[in-house]
Formats: structure tokens, sequence, C-alpha cells
């Protein structure tokens, strides 16, 4: 049952995805919501900023969608940016011998389409691809439900189960672990770990193709402000919440530095300690979404943008297998030839102590390691960006302090007008994009009884007959 009426104002405490997506479709369903935002620019952890030391607009990061997101390019649809996503379909990866391997579908069903392209990449031996086939396999007969039975234990201990050697796991499975789900093998959740292989590159064949945005992060964002604003909804940019406020029954509004928000209910989309400073005593003793706050832990990335007097990189991307660095983007040429490079860490904990000078020294390396052209250059210009709470931790048993959008969670009661979003909410997908829109579809759907979440590609035939889905 609707906890307010359409035509009555929600209040949505966070403008980054999970805010848009649900103030999108509120106002789709008649509701007036009311996005507050603490900066002064949507989209959160997945935006762009203005470098203080140039006044370029550049983004915190490196963002890539990939095609199973059936709910953030739903999103991308709906605020009529798709075309601004450019997608590959051919993944590039290089390791120390500087070799490119091409990953890319070739004309076969899921989930044996991307098999021959493992079975060129020269980064493995022979031996080696063999190891990987029969993990490859094993995860297909998991299917969904058979993952969920590896839930306490780490990858790393599913891969030993499974007999993987040191090598593979360095060169293979932790690079695309530690890119997708921010933590490295030995520390992410198993069933988060399969569930990257059976759905991103296994069940269809589109699911592994990756977007990257042509235009920086916020552009993306920009016509979620006229749309909410052309159809009764407000975005209060600049405006932090400082409390949910509470009466004892359910949530009335929320205090800003600004003033009060009067509202017939909230919904927090802002990251899980955030949230924990926002609601009171009170609120934590009526709703069991709030008890388990403070247990979720955070996983930094490290983007470092670099340019180049010349162009050192002709490829959009390159995947950087035993290096440092896990990704590199080429983010193009400006009029005077520079080139702009971005690189990636995830899991970046042993760099958050380093200076930018120690940073940019281990990554120049990678560079020229990878990149043949760019032997003996060093960069003209450099910015490093850590976020150091980058990501929740997705642990063996993070999912269980994972709250649903609605009250009720684990049988017990709750605050009947608080609606939870945020890619750390119970999607089920590790923290993402796609899974922070699925949180605030998950939230819009829960308070007003229309909508909810996008479904998944269909498995292919094959794939389905075969357990994976
Ligand atoms: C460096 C980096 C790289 C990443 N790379 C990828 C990637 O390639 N692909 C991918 O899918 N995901 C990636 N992610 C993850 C992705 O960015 C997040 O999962 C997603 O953006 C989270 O969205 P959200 O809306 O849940 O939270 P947030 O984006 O954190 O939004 C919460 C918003 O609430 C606001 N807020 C907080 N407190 C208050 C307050 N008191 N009052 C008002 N407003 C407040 C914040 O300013 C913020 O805008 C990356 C994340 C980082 C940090």
């Amino acid at each position: 049952m609707p906890t307010a009426s359409p035509g009555r104002r929600v209040a949505i405490v966070g403008g980054g995805l999970a805010g848009i997506a649900a103030a999108i479709r509120l106002v789709e369903a008649g509701y007036k919501p009311i996005v507050i935002e603490s900066r002064k620019m949507l989209g959160g952890r997945a935006t762009s900023i203005v470098d203080p030391r140039t006044g370029e607009l550049i983004d915190n990061c490196q963002h890539v969608v990939l095609g199973c997101c059936t709910n953030l390019i739903d999103l991308y649809d709906r605020l009529d940016v798709l075309d601004k996503i450019q997608w590959h379909r051919t993944l590039y990866w290089t390791h120390a011998n500087r070799e490119i391997d091409r990953v890319r579908a070739a004309p076969l069903p899921a989930p044996f389409h991307l098999l021959p392209s493992f079975a060129r990449m020269r980064l493995l031996s022979r031996a080696e691809r063999r190891e990987v086939r029969r993990v490859m396999w094993r995860i297909i007969r998991l299917g969904g439900p058979g993952r969920l039975t590896w839930s306490g234990l780490t990858f790393g201990e599913f891969l030993d189960h499974c007999k993987q050697s040191d090598s593979v796991t360095r060169k293979f499975w932790n690079v695309i672990i530690t890119s997708a789900c921010n933590l490295d093998v030995k520390r992410v959740g198993a069933a988060y770990a399969i569930q990257v292989f059976q759905e991103g590159f296994l069940a269809n064949r589109w699911s592994y193709t990756m977007g990257l945005p042509t235009v920086p992060l916020v552009a993306l964002y920009e016509p979620a402000k006229d749309l909410l604003r052309a159809n009764g909804g407000e975005v209060c940019l600049g405006t932090s919440a400082k409390a949910i406020a509470f009466d004892g029954r359910g949530v009335t509004g929320v205090v800003t530095a600004d003033g009060f928000i009067e509202a017939a209910a909230v919904v927090s989309a802002v990251p899980f300690d955030r949230l924990d400073k926002l609601v009171s005593n009170a609120m934590r003793t009526s709703d069991t979404r709030l008890q388990s706050l403070g247990r979720l832990e955070v996983s930094p990335i490290l983007g470092v943008h670099l340019w180049f007097e010349h162009t050192i990189m002709d490829l959009p991307h390159l995947i950087l297998a035993d290096h440092d660095v896990q990704w590199l983007f080429n983010k193009g040429t400006d009029e005077l030839g520079r080139q702009h490079i971005h690189a990636v860490i995830s899991a970046a904990d042993e760099w958050m102590g380093l200076t930018e000078g120690q940073i940019v020294e281990r990554v120049v390396r990678d560079v020229h390691r990878a990149l043949p052209r760019a032997v003996g250059m060093q960069p003209t210009q450099v910015r490093c960006i850590k976020e150091r709470r980058a990501t929740f931790a997705a642990t063996p048993g993070s999912e269980s302090y994972r709250p649903s959008a609605a009250p009720g969670y684990a049988g017990g009661e709750g605050i009947g007008n608080l609606f939870l979003a945020g890619d750390w909410c119970d999607t089920g997908w590790p923290a993402t994009m796609e899974g922070a829109v699925r949180s605030g579809y998950a939230a819009a759907a829960a308070l007003s009884s229309v909508g909810g979440v996008i479904e998944d590609i269909p498995p292919g035939y094959i794939a389905r007959r075969l357990g994976l889905r």
C-alpha cells in the first residue's frame, strides 16, 4: 500500500544515482519529489568535479556500464542520454610482454560466445586456460541458487576449492574481480564474484559489452533537473540534510541547514554512514533496517588523470593484467594534441597513504610498461583522486547487513513512510551504478506501488538449459 498519495511531497535525501532514479520514477507516478543534495552537482560518487588547479571539468573517476546493467540503461533512456554512451564490444587486455589480447563475442550462443577469445589469450598458458575453462564450467553449472551456497566464503576460497594456481588467480580472476567488486579475491564474497561471471560474461551475448560515457558524467544527469522541475518536483543543490524528523510514528520531513522540509514520506539515498548520522536512537529502535548501519565496511578506489604532450594510446581502453594499475582509459586528445589518459586502481588500500608524487611515479611506470609509445614520456599535468569510501566492501556475509527499500526487513517492524535506497541496500548487486539505480527504483515502487526494478536480460537458450538462471 502506498504510504503517501500521489500529489504529495516526498523528500529524497541524496542526489546520487539512487536518489535520481527514485525521483524520476516518483515524479512519473504523480508524486512531488524534492531532491536534497549537499553538493552543487548531481551524481554523488559517479560525477564530475572542477579541478581546482586548472578549472577543468573532470570526472571523479572513469565509470563503466556493462550491457547487463538493465536498470541504469533504463534510467539513461528515461533521461534521454543513451546516445551519450559509446558501446565497446571488444575488451583489450595486455600483460608483461605488451601483447594485446582482444576479448570479443564469437558467433556462438551464450555461454560459449567468449570461449574462443579466452582460448586465444596469450596472457595465459595452455594449461592455465584449461584451469579457467574448468572454473567457468563450474560457475555455469552452479547457477543463481548454487552461488548462494558460497555466501559465507571468499572467492579466493572458492578458487582454492577449484584448485586454481596462483598465477591464474593473479593474472585473470583477480583482475576482473577487483575491478568489478572493488575488493580482491581474498576479501570479496564468493557469491558476488560468481554473479559477475554468471551475469556479466556467461548469461547472454550482450551482457559483457562495455559502455563508456562520451560526455562528463555530470552531463548525464542534467536532464533529470529539467524533467523533475517540469513535473512538479524540485532539486535543491548545495543543501545539506542534518536530520530526518520522526514523531514517534512516522517521519515528517527533513531538517536541513536551510530550514525544515515537510514531507509525507522520506527516501534516504545517502551512503549508510551518512544515514547513520541522520537518524535518531528512537528511529533505530523503531526500525530494524537502521540497526546494522555501522556494520558495513568500505573499500577505496584511486583514479589518476594524466595528460601527455602527444598521443601515446590509440585503443579506447586497456586492461592491465599483472600490473599495479588495472585499467587505462583513453579520454581523447585536445586541440593542442595533448592526450588525456585515466588510470584506475580499485581496492586501492595500500595507495591511500601515498603522496601524489609517489602515486604518479608508480602509475607512469605501468603506463611505460603497457604502452610502447609512452616510454621516456612524463605527463605534463596530473590529478589524483582518492575515493577512500568509494564503495561498501562486498565481503562474505555483508548481504545480511544490506536493508530492503521498504520497512519490515528481517520480519521487524519499521517506519512505514521511510524508504531506503543506495548501492549498499539489498539489491543483490555489488556497489555499482546499476545497484544504485535498482535501489532507487525499488524504493519508488515500495512507496508508490507502481513501477519497480527492470528485469535482467533473459539468459540465452543454452545458458538457461545449462541451469545458469
Ligand atoms: C572512484 C569510483 C569509481 C567507480 N567506478 C564504477 C564503475 O566503473 N561502474 C559502476 O557501476 N560503479 C562504479 N562506482 C560505484 C558507483 O559510483 C556507486 O555505486 C554509485 O554511484 C552510488 O550511487 P548512490 O546514489 O547509491 O550513492 P552516492 O553516489 O554516494 O549518492 C549519495 C548522495 O548523497 C549526498 N549526500 C550525502 N549526505 C548528504 C546529506 N546529509 N544531505 C544531502 N545530501 C547528502 C552525496 O553528496 C551524494 O551525492 C565507482 C565509485 C567510485 C567512488
